[in-house]
């Protein structure tokens, strides 16, 4: 039976030849190290990738602490790690403090020996936490508002709320001239 079937590159130039010679590497026995996988280099990378993701959140998952931490980031986030690698210093300093609950806030300045009270600077009744600042001050209720679109978050509410507004909220609390830093 005749095979009517032409190659796709048949027409252009330097692809007949290729698919000739790509024929001929393929019917030959290969040489070289074994094992021998039949995958793309992209799709190896793509493999190799995926498994770093799910070892990583093992790893996180397993990690008894970190209740602030692991409310506002409950799995490796390839993207949101590339957001924060494009941030000037200054916004990945202040960022980080409110992710991961250690900034310059007075309840964990007081918890490391740096301040003497743990009192939140903006509404003075409550401690001064990340979890205080971004969810629950009574002072930032307006800003709140008007970047998350409700008055009160608890932690969890507060991990699954977009970057970008947990940056603008972070930049918000700078604008109510609360500096977050124990030197001023
Ligand atoms: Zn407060």
């Amino acid at each position: 039976m005749e095979n009517t079937v032409e190659p796709v590159h048949s027409r252009v130039e330097g692809n007949e030849k290729a698919d000739k010679l790509a024929r001929f590497g393929s019917s030959k026995p290969f040489i070289g190290s074994e094992p021998v996988f039949g995958t793309s280099l992209s799709g190896a990378k793509q493999q190799i990738k995926s498994w770093m993701i799910q070892k990583t959140n093992e790893r996180w998952n397993k990690e008894p602490q970190l209740r602030h931490s692991k409310a506002m980031l409950p799995i490796f986030n390839p993207k949101l790690s590339k957001y924060f690698l494009r941030l000037s210093r200054s916004s990945f300093k202040k960022l980080t403090g409110f992710y991961t609950g250690h900034g310059n806030f007075k309840k964990h300045l007081k918890t490391i020996g740096i301040s003497e009270d743990d009192q939140c600077r903006l509404c003075n009744v409550d401690k001064e936490t990340a979890e205080h600042l971004l969810g629950e001050c009574d002072s930032l209720v307006v800003t709140r508002y008007s970047i998350f679109g409700r008055p009160y978050m608890d932690l969890n509410e507060i991990g699954e709320q977009n970057v970008n507004n947990i940056l603008t909220t972070t930049i918000a609390c700078w604008k109510h001239r609360f500096s977050f830093d124990h030197r001023s």
